[in-house]
C-alpha cells in the first residue's frame, strides 16, 4: 500500500517530510545534522520559513554572484519562458545558445572558439576529459587516455570527475574497482603572490617525462582549489604547467567552474598568470545562480581534430543541452556582471574580508587566515563540528556552511560594507566560541 502523501503544512512537518524522504548534499539520510527550510530568497538575504532572515555568505556555492530574485534576471527568464522554455539541441539551434556562445568566445582567452554546453560542472568535465582522449584518439595516438592532475583538487562527483579529485578527500578507496587510476603529484606549497621556482614544478615534471604517452591532459583548477581545500597557489605554478605540458606534448585542462566570472578579481583565474588551457569548464555562476548550465571551450585545432578523426563526431549529447531558459539566464547574469563596477567590488569585498577576517588568525583554534578576491577562507586546526556550528551561525543572522578544518566565505558581489562587517564579525565570534 502506498503511504499517505504528507501535506507538509507547518515548518515543522516540512523538516519531518524533509527527514524522512530527502536526500541532502553529502549526507547521511535521516541524518542528525540540522536543515533549514528557506521560504524565499532576495538580494543578499535568505528567508526562512519562520520569517528569519539570514545574510548570505555562500553565494549559494559560488553561483548567486548578483544574489537573490534579481528583477532585471528575473525579467529575462519571464521574457525566455514566454518563447520557450526548452527545445532538443539536435539538428536544432536557437538565439540564446549561439548567443550566449559568442560571448563566452569573447570573453574566455583568444584560443578557445568552441563550444559545448553541459548541463552541470561534473558534466563539464566528464566532456573535457572526454574532447582530451578523443582528440589524442584522432592524432593516432590512442593510448592517452589518463590524466595528471594534482592532489587537494575537486572536479565534481561523477566518475569521471571523481577518478581526477583528491583520492582522499574524494573517498577513490571506496570506488577502487571502477575508478580510473590518475596520476597525481603533490599540490604546489607556493602560495598565490609568491614566485615558485623548479622544485616546485619536477614532481610534475616527473611524471610528464615518465608517463607522457600514456597523459591525455593535465587538469587543475587554476590558482584556487576550492572544495579541495580552499588552497591558492602562485600563478608562477600555473604558467610553468602550462610550459611544460608543451613540452612534453600534453593538453592543459583549466576548471574554472569554482573561480569563473569574476570571483578571485579577475573574470577568469587563469588571467592571473596568462595563460590560456586547451581545454576550460565553466559552470556555477555562469548563470549567476539560476539554473544549471555550464560548458566546455576548447580551441578550433582540438575541436577540428575531433570532427575530422574516427569516428567524426564528438560522443556526448545531453538531453537538456544548452537549454534555452538557461542560456537566457546566462547571457542576462553577464551582461548584468559586465555592466556592473565588478572590479571595484570584488576589490572592496577583499578589502572587507581582510580587514573582518584577520584578527581571527590570533585565535588558538585557527591554523591561518587567507583572502583572494572575494574568497575569505579561516582554517581551523581541528575540523567543525558541523551540528553545533551551523546553527550558531544561523542564531548570528548568517549563512555560512563551513566544511571540513575551513570556515569560508565568498558572498555575493553585490553585498554592502555593513552587511560583510556582520558576517565576518558572525565567524570570528563563532570560531572564537568553537
Ligand atoms: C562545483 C565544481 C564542480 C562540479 O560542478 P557541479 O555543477 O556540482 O557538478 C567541478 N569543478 C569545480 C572546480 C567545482 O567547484
Amino acid at each position: 500500500m502506498r503511504q499517505q502523501s504528507i501535506n507538509p503544512k507547518s515548518p515543522a512537518d516540512l523538516l519531518a517530510a524533509d527527514r524522512a524522504h530527502v536526500w541532502h548534499p553529502y549526507s547521511a539520510m535521516g541524518g542528525k545534522l540540522p536543515v533549514f527550510p528557506v521560504a524565499s530568497a532576495s538580494g543578499v538575504r535568505l528567508r526562512l520559513e519562520d520569517g528569519r532572515e539570514l545574510i548570505d555568505g555562500m553565494s549559494s556555492w559560488w553561483c548567486a554572484i548578483h544574489g537573490y530574485n534579481h528583477p532585471e534576471m528575473n525579467r529575462a527568464l519571464e521574457a525566455q519562458i514566454k518563447l520557450m522554455a526548452h527545445v532538443m539541441f539536435g539538428g536544432l539551434t536557437h538565439r540564446p545558445a549561439v548567443e550566449l556562445a559568442l560571448k563566452l568566445v569573447e570573453l574566455t582567452p583568444a584560443p578557445l572558439q568552441s563550444v559545448f554546453f553541459a548541463d552541470s560542472g561534473s558534466v563539464a568535465v566528464e566532456v573535457a576529459l572526454k574532447m582530451a582522449i578523443q582528440y589524442w584518439h584522432a592524432q593516432g595516438q590512442p593510448g592517452k587516455q589518463r590524466f595528471l592532475t594534482i592532489r587537494n583538487g575537486y572536479h565534481g562527483d561523477t566518475f569521471g570527475a571523481m577518478s581526477v579529485c583528491d583520492p582522499v578527500t574524494g573517498m577513490h578507496g571506496l570506488f577502487s574497482q571502477v575508478l580510473t587510476r590518475q596520476f597525481f603529484v603533490d599540490a604546489p606549497v607556493c602560495r598565490f603572490g609568491e614566485p615558485c621556482t623548479d622544485a616546485d614544478t619536477a614532481p610534475l615534471e616527473r611524471q610528464l617525462a615518465q608517463h607522457r604517452d600514456e597523459i591525455a591532459a593535465v587538469i587543475m583548477e587554476p590558482i584556487v582549489q576550492g572544495a579541495g581545500g580552499m588552497r591558492f597557489y602562485s600563478a608562477d605554478y600555473l604558467r610553468r604547467t602550462r610550459e611544460l605540458c608543451d613540452r612534453y606534448g600534453v593538453l592543459l585542462i583549466l576548471d574554472e567552474i569554482a573561480t569563473g566570472f569574476g570571483r578571485t578579481g579577475k573574470l577568469f583565474a587563469c588571467e592571473h598568470a596568462g595563460v590560456a588551457p586547451d581545454i576550460l569548464c565553466i559552470g556555477k555562476a555562469l548563470t549567476g545562480g539560476y539554473m544549471t548550465l555550464a560548458a566546455t571551450l576548447t580551441t578550433e585545432t582540438i575541436s577540428g581534430t575531433i570532427s575530422a578523426g574516427n569516428p567524426g563526431l564528438f560522443m556526448h549529447g545531453p538531453t537538456f543541452m544548452a537549454n534555452p531558459l538557461a542560456c537566457a539566464a546566462a547571457l542576462a547574469s553577464i551582461r548584468l556582471l559586465l555592466e556592473s563596477p565588478w572590479e571595484a567590488r570584488i576589490a572592496a569585498i577583499e578589502m572587507g574580508l581582510r580587514t573582518g577576517l584577520e584578527p581571527c588568525r590570533t585565535l588558538p583554534q585557527v591554523a591561518d587566515v587567507r583572502v583572494l578576491g572575494a574568497i575569505g577562507v579561516v582554517e581551523l586546526k581541528q575540523p567543525v563540528d558541523m551540528a553545533a556550528i551551523q546553527p550558531r551561525f544561523v542564531e548570528a543572522g548568517v549563512w555560512v556552511r563551513p566544511f571540513g578544518r575551513l570556515v569560508y566565505l565568498m558572498p555575493p558581489f553585490v553585498i554592502g560594507r555593513e552587511d560583510l562587517r556582520t558576517l565576518t564579525e558572525a565567524v570570528r565570534a563563532v570560531v572564537a566560541g568553537s
